[in-house]
């Protein structure tokens, strides 16, 4: 199957991959949470993994397998573990490969739970240092003796700044780190984790992978490129003769089964058949906010455009670079005598609501909103304006977008 492109692999991808009961082209949603076996023998093999099977569908299931596969083939990865949401994923990882002491360098632009999350880490005594990681410097810079890990997101929003992330991804290679990549902003056809030596990624599928605001879930995919016999965090237990497979199954173990964020069948195949228009959907996406925001970024009414895929955008490089596409956030500064919550209330099409990567175009007010914990000054430094509108762009017609703003901005 590697052969063929990425839309045919992906379409077929459940029935080559997981070889569903009786020709069916996607796996049975199977609610059971126990597993019976006929011979004890066999159950006590599975719950030493010596034997593959699953036990109780906390830990695994033939539903979450089956998307993992996917994931895992899309990824060109040695696995994944699939969780309830993003946020379920990212710190189930961050738990179960970081201990007190150990010191972390995170991106300064990250998605507004991840760094509230990051307060609960340093809460237990783990070490933070937030750069600016648009430039490599910073990051090496910031590195320690204790240094485990470089977090970043490939796009951040809402400023959609671009992380240095091959540069990143050498630096973490020489000095032994992990390099943990949060590509829910750039799925696998728009970027090749690899590319950039990334050895996990972390994602929302809730966004642009599962792409219709009705199912939430997140994953763990392991690059293989990390050598995990040079990361001593991983317990003894995990060591089984795979290497490849230690960080994930330490993920597995403490992070999914102890902490329980697990992924529901349902989910699992809501997120697979939303899977399937991926390429379709961020190639009209990505086109629309192309469109848009070279529209936006003339308007007289508009004091900035945020798009990666604007040639004055500092990192539009970067952005030619590593992604197919610029993808789909997109932020703009209002002129200062227009007030967000006003203009917003004056947009007919676009939906006023949180979340991204939707097949709708969704807008919401910054400051007030998902930055409304954070003081004037760390929104300062985040790039975040009072005035700033972060749009998620969807896939209508794109006459009928440009349509909505001209008739929302003819009322200011
Ligand atoms: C939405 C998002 C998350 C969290 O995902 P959920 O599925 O909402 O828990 C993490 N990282 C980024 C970049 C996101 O946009």
């Amino acid at each position: 199957m590697n052969n063929k492109g990425f839309t045919s692999r992906l379409v077929h991808a459940d029935r080559k991959l997981n070889a569903p009961e009786n020709g069916a082209v996607h796996q049975a949603t199977n609610n059971s949470v126990l597993f019976e076996y006929k011979d004890a023998q066999e159950l006590v093999d599975v719950f030493q993994g010596k034997k593959a099977g699953h036990v109780y569908s906390r830990s695994s299931s033939g539903s979450n397998a089956a998307l993992q596969n996917i994931l895992t083939h899309l990824e060109d990865g040695v696995g994944a573990v699939t969780f309830a949401t993003g946020m379920a994923a990212i710190t189930a990882t961050m738990l179960s490969l970081l201990k007190s002491g150990d010191h972390l360098i995170v991106s300064h632009f990250l998605f507004g739970n991840t760094r509230s999350f990051c307060e609960t880490l340093q809460s237990l005594n783990i070490e933070l240092s937030f750069v600016d990681v648009t430039d490599v410097r910073h990051v090496k810079a910031a590195f320690k003796s204790n240094t485990k890990a470089v977090y970043l997101e490939t796009i951040a929003n809402p400023v959609t700044q671009v992380a240095d992330l091959r540069a990143i991804g050498q630096l973490c290679e020489t000095k032994n780190a992990l390099f943990i990549v949060d590509n829910t902003m750039t799925p696998p056809n728009m970027f090749d984790a690899k590319s950039v030596l990334a050895s996990i990624t972390v994602s929302s599928l809730t966004k642009y992978i599962a792409g219709h605001g009705n199912v939430l879930g997140g994953a763990v995919t392991d690059t293989g490129l990390f050598d995990w016999t040079g990361f001593d965090n991983i317990l003894p237990m995990y060591r089984g003769p795979d290497k490849s497979q230690w960080g994930l199954t330490q993920i597995r173990k403490r992070g999914l089964r102890d902490m329980g964020g697990t992924l529901s069948s349902e989910a699992a195949h809501g997120i697979s058949i939303g899977l399937e228009t991926l390429v379709l959907r961020t190639h009209k996406i990505c086109e629309n906010a192309t469109r848009l925001a070279s529209y936006l970024h003339t308007h007289d009414k508009v004091l900035a455009v945020y798009y990666p895929g604007l040639a004055d955008h500092p990192q539009h490089f970067l952005a030619r670079e590593h992604f197919k596409g610029y993808g789909g956030v997109l932020s703009l500064d209002l002129a200062d005598n227009i007030d967000p919550i006003l203009f917003l209330n004056a947009l007919n099409l676009v939906i006023c609501a949180t979340h991204l990567g939707d097949t709708r175009t969704l807008a919401l007010p910054v400051a007030s909103t998902i930055y409304f914990e954070n003081s004037a000054q760390q929104r300062q430094e985040m790039g975040v304006n009072d005035n700033m509108i972060r749009m998620s762009i969807g896939i209508e017609d794109i006459d009928d977008l440009v349509a909505d703003f001209e008739q929302a901005f003819a009322k200011f």
